[in-house]
């Protein structure tokens, strides 16, 4: 069977949803290929949630990037009638007894720091202002400093997914499901992708294999890239929790390398996702440990929880496993491919780059449109690996 279309979006998660529906919307004939049905449970995109703020410590490259994300979502917000962006305000903030005022690497400052420069509104909230604001997270150290966003929340991963195909779909997009990309070749014409069901003739392709992309993209991505496992717990309440009527979703640094994140209780759930980051673990798709381990739910609420988190329990209603697709440095590849003409990659985001999708998606398509895009994503080419 052979397919032709413009542009081949191969993977169909968070960076790959994208691209599709914008590229549906500029009249493109776009097709996009997923070897599962998303969204779904197997990559890096599931779940509720994820955490999403203008001023992002991880460098200022970032910071036009989810401004365009915020607006997107909300014209998707518009044109679907979904709920997508929660903007219940992002609260970072620094309560460790190794907590240094002068440490300008400190992420809570950093992140002060880019919000200053770039007119971000928020507030700085000493120990005391923390404790009555957010009585959730007491006891503070006296020396703690918080970084409020009132414009930072959450996003809502699955559903951001599914409109956007859904909305792609609608615009003549064509997808196909549960159909894997085996091999990708290019040559002046265009580039070839074999599946496992058909050939695809396209004039362009953009490649989001998420955690799949070391095995599909070979070299250098087979050794820049790693796969780390990552654990999520939703630990029950208390009967009398106190949580601010609007609680906003956290950062929470709380010792020399002990950081958690999470969000507020949702409606009706009667429990709070509190989760960690790790990169010492190498994982592969296909060895993934998809199974959380008692000990492991105790060790996360002894460290991260217990006197840092009040009104939660140790009872663990519900957890999950995800995995981070991480580079060298942390940051985003997004490139051509070295070997492959007319072959756009966007992948490893490290673990950060939900937040940034869909702006993403709006500046690969222009990409495959006209050769080049309005936001600077010059910061994530693969060149500084090689320099
Ligand atoms: C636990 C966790 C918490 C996170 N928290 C945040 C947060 O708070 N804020 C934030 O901004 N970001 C966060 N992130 C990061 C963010 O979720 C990811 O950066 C993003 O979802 C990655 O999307 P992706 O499209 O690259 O990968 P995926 O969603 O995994 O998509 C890749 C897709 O490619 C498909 N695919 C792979 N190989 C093939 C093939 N050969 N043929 C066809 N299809 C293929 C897969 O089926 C999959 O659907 C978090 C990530 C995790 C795991």
């Amino acid at each position: 069977m052979e397919h032709r279309c413009e542009v081949a979006v191969l993977g169909l998660g968070a960076m790959g949803a994208a691209p599709l529906y914008q590229l549906a919307k500029a009249g493109v004939k776009v097709t996009g290929v997923d070897r599962h049905h998303p969204p779904h449970t197997q990559g890096s995109s599931h779940g509720d949630t994820r955490i999403t703020r203008l001023s992002v410590g991880e460098g200022a490259e970032y910071v036009p990037i989810v401004r365009n994300s915020h607006r997107i979502w909300r014209e998707l917000e518009a044109l679907s009638g979904e709920s997508l962006f929660e903007q219940c305000g992002v609260l970072v903030m620094t309560s460790s007894p190794s907590y240094d005022a002068d440490d300008a690497s400190d992420f809570t400052h950093r992140t002060l720091h880019l919000a200053k420069t770039y007119g971000i509104e928020h507030e700085v909230l000493s120990a005391a202002q923390i404790r009555e604001r957010f009585p959730q997270f007491s006891p503070v150290l006296d020396t703690a400093v918080g970084y409020f966003e009132p414009g930072g929340g959450y996003v809502r991963p699955e559903r951001c997914i599914a409109v956007q195909l859904k909305l792609a779909e609608e615009l003549g997009a064509t997808l196909f499901k549960g159909e894997t990309v085996l091999h990708i070749t290019s040559d002046e014409q265009g580039v070839t992708v074999i599946t496992d069901r058909r050939t695809i003739l396209a004039d362009k392709v953009v490649i989001s294999a998420g955690m799949w992309s070391q095995g599909l993209l070979g070299k250098p991505f087979d050794t820049l890239l790693k796969v780390c496992r990552q654990k999520l717990f939703w630990f029950e309440l208390e009967e009398n929790a106190r949580f601010a009527p609007v609680s906003p979703t956290f950062i929470y640094y709380h010792g020399p390398e002990e950081s958690n994140y999470g969000f507020p209780p949702l409606p009706g759930e009667g429990s709070m996702k509190v989760a960690t980051e790790q990169y010492s673990e190498e994982s592969s798709p296909d060895t993934l440990d998809r199974t959380v381990v008692d000990a492991e739910a105790r060790d996360m609420f002894d460290t991260h929880v217990r006197g840092k988190i009040a009104g939660v329990t140790s009872r663990v209603a519900k957890s999950a496993v995800c995995a981070y697709t991480v580079t060298p440095d942390s940051h985003f590849i997004i490139d051509e491919h070295p070997s492959l003409k007319n072959t756009l990659v966007v992948s490893a985001c490290s673990g950060h780059g939900f937040k940034h999708s869909a702006a993403l998606g709006e500046a690969l398509a222009q990409w495959c449109v006209r050769g080049s895009c309005d936001l600077d994503l010059s910061a994530f080419s693969l060149k500084r690996f090689a320099e």
